[in-house]
């Protein structure tokens, strides 16, 4: 799949499907003097899959992370599923709970089972009976392969198995849409394929995801689209594969020729 989504042609006549899944608009974020987002315009179409690609320091965690409001911009909009998220009365919790997110470190309770990391949330944050938070969690562990890691603790398990938990932990809670930090950043390399894998198949399925990976493969296989920041700015974006063959901008190109 390199471009477009399929999407359920049923969702046609639905007005909903039209509004973007994330909407952001001259996004400014300062930490003190420091200007790390310098007005980013970003429009995310439910079911797309945006990669972010970038130099260490250019502000793409910072951005992902406005996107749930882990970080209160210094200025601009940002309407998830056509809501104002700045806007005071909204429940911003509530927004939350319709995103996803996967960090770099998987962030997993270590004394809890996987299969207790995965319903504690539903249970807590959704109210979801118990019986049936555990019945979701065997079904997303089943998702990602790991159906037969319920009771062991994270401890026990491979970095790219901790981390294909925290994607079926995330998944638990319905998302309609997945924030992926670096997630396959801190594994070793032979472990980093069934992890894209996974997220892959969550592509396939129609899930709306924003990547921020060095992982240029898969931009170019799973991505709709490809984005290059550097120093709080969108340089470029465009096609993956058309970005990563003819990047345009010499600070692309730069970065490119370093990664590739
Ligand atoms: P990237 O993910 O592209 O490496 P970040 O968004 O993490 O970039 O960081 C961009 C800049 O913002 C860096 O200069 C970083 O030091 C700064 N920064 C990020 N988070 C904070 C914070 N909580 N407080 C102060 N500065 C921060
Ligand atoms: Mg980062």
């Amino acid at each position: 799949m390199t471009t477009g989504t399929p999407r359920d042609p049923s969702s046609v006549d639905n007005p909903a499907s039209d509004v973007a899944a994330i909407e952001i608009r001259d996004l400014h974020k300062s930490f003190g003097d420091n200007e790390v987002l310098k007005g980013i315009d970003l429009l995310v179409r439910p079911g797309e899959v945006v990669c972010v690609v970038g130099p260490s320091g250019s502000g793409k965690s910072t951005l992902l992370r406005t996107v749930n409001l882990l970080e209160q911009p210094t200025s601009g909009s940002i309407r998830i599923e056509g809501t104002d998220i700045l806007d005071e009365d909204v429940d911003i919790d509530r927004i939350r709970t319709r995103i996803g997110m996967v960090f770099q470190q998987f962030n997993l309770f270590p004394h809890m089972t996987v299969l207790r990391n995965l319903t504690v949330a539903q249970e807590r944050v959704l109210r979801r009976p118990k019986k049936e938070s555990q019945e979701v969690a065997r079904a997303m562990l089943e998702r990602v392969g790991l159906a037969e890691k319920a009771t062991d603790h994270p401890g026990h398990l491979s970095g790219g198995q901790q981390q294909r938990v925290a994607i079926a932990r995330s998944l638990c809670m319905n998302p309609d849409m997945m924030l992926f930090d670096e997630p396959t950043s801190a594994l070793d390399p032979e472990l980093v394929g069934e992890v894209l894998e996974v997220m892959q198949d969550l592509a396939s399925s129609g899930m709306t995801m924003m990547v921020v990976t060095h992982e240029m493969g898969f931009a170019r296989e799973v991505g709709d689209r490809l984005i290059f920041m550097d120093d709080g700015v969108i340089v470029e974006e465009g096609d993956p594969a058309e970005v990563l063959a003819n990047p345009r901008h010499q600070r692309t190109q730069a970065f490119l020729s370093k990664v590739l």
